[in-house]
């Protein structure tokens, strides 16, 4: 595959051609799947790239190149999903290493660190990321890693990037960021000082909920690396099917980031002007905690919203009772989507200190017209 072209082509040129170049032998204009799982060697030990798929393909590394460009990195890796991702990322710590989360972080992000990579002997602490006294207070000299997630989820709260790489740049720990909400066509956390970012391709990137996939890019030659290795050692890949709906996704970005901001914008406001909702939650409101720091570090505030309402039986009746808004579960795909995260998304963290209250609905505005998105939203609160 190709060159990843260098930072002279601009964003949206780099999704389409950025590890992309015109297949060799027949000049297909898109990358191939290659639907294999082993490759011909002309010699004994001496194959002609690839040997066995799990430790690489092209259809793969296409997508690996175009991520990593796209977030200014010079290493991409995919794997089968979001998960998948992150659970490979924190194989690289070792037991006795500590790490700093942000007390909202996906919960699926705390579950992996609580249930399944803690009891291998890896504590961890959650702190609110916007109180510079707190963060720093629980960070230890066994802290290897501090993980932002911004904006955050079901929250929407948004943590300062910079702020945060300087306190893990203190504590020599790595920092990662889950740059799932923003995508990099709003934040590059890479250029703001973090050292890895992590992706559920799931979402924006591919765009279309058609698949789940998982990404993380990095600038460090030796996490690269490790990472490489233990891709094909752990050996949680995406197929290449899923890489090129991916790939096929990716070309777009820009244009439905576009889409689902102007969106998202304007049912925000919608949503502050009707007077059953008590509360909305978008980092691009003027007044909303996170403005300030958003407008500084991402190029717009994305497509997701949340609001509170005033029970949980009206949350479960307006999510109900939308029409274009489907009722499920994930977010960043075209179609609008709403769900209620206490009992649907956040159910695993009930109990924990990342509880969302049950009156909280999200929603994740796709890219239809903001219109009937209103007008839909307008009949469920009626
Ligand atoms: C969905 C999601 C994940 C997990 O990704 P999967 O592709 O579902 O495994 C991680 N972080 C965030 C912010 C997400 O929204």
């Amino acid at each position: 595959m190709g060159a990843t072209p260098g930072d002279a082509l601009r964003f949206e040129t780099r999704a389409i051609h950025a590890g992309q170049e015109p297949e060799a032998e027949y000049g297909a204009v898109n990358v191939p799947i290659y639907q294999t799982s082993t490759y011909a060697q002309p010699r004994v030990g001496e194959p002609k790239k690839y040997d066995y798929a799990r430790g690489g393909n092209p259809t793969r590394e296409a997508l690996q190149t175009v991520l990593a460009s796209l977030e200014g990195g010079r290493y991409g890796l995919c794997f089968g999903s979001g998960m998948a991702a992150e659970t490979t990322l924190l194989l690289c710590l070792a037991p006795g290493d500590h790490v700093v989360l942000g007390d909202d972080v996906y919960g699926g992000t705390y579950r992996l660190l609580s249930k399944v990579i803690g009891p291998w002997g890896i504590d961890f602490d959650i702190v609110d990321m916007n109180d510079p006294v707190a963060f720093r207070g629980v960070v230890r000299p066994e802290t290897a890693m501090v993980w932002v997630e911004t904006p955050t989820n079901p929250f929407l709260k948004v943590i300062d990037i910079s702020l945060a790489a300087e306190i893990a740049a203190e504590a020599g720990a790595r920092m990662v960021v889950d740059n799932t909400f923003a995508t990099p066509y709003l934040q590059r956390p890479l250029e703001l000082g973090a050292d890895i970012v992590v992706h559920s391709v799931t979402k924006y990137i591919g765009g279309h909920s058609d698949l789940v996939g998982g990404a993380i890019a990095t600038n460090d030659d030796d996490l690269a690396d490790r990472l490489r290795f233990l891709q094909n050692a752990v050996g949680a890949v995406p197929g290449p099917m899923d890489c090129y709906l991916a790939l096929r996704g990716v070309k777009t970005l820009a244009l439905r980031m576009e889409a689902h901001c102007r969106g998202a914008a304007e049912v925000a406001e919608f949503l502050v002007g009707h007077p059953r909702v008590l509360r909305v939650h978008y980092p691009g409101l003027a007044d909303d905690p996170g403005h300030e720091i958003a407008a500084r570090q991402m190029a717009a505030f994305g497509g997701m919203v949340s609001f509170e309402l005033g029970s949980e039986e009206e949350a479960r009746a307006i999510a109900e009772r939308t029409r274009l808004f489907f009722l499920a579960e994930s977010l960043g795909g075209v179609e609008s989507l709403i769900e209620v995260p206490g009992p649907m998304t956040h159910a695993s963290v009930a109990g924990s200190p990342l509880e969302v209250p049950p009156s909280l609905v999200r929603i994740s505005v796709g890219i239809e017209h903001p219109d009937d998105l209103i007008a839909d939203l307008d009949q469920a609160l009626a």
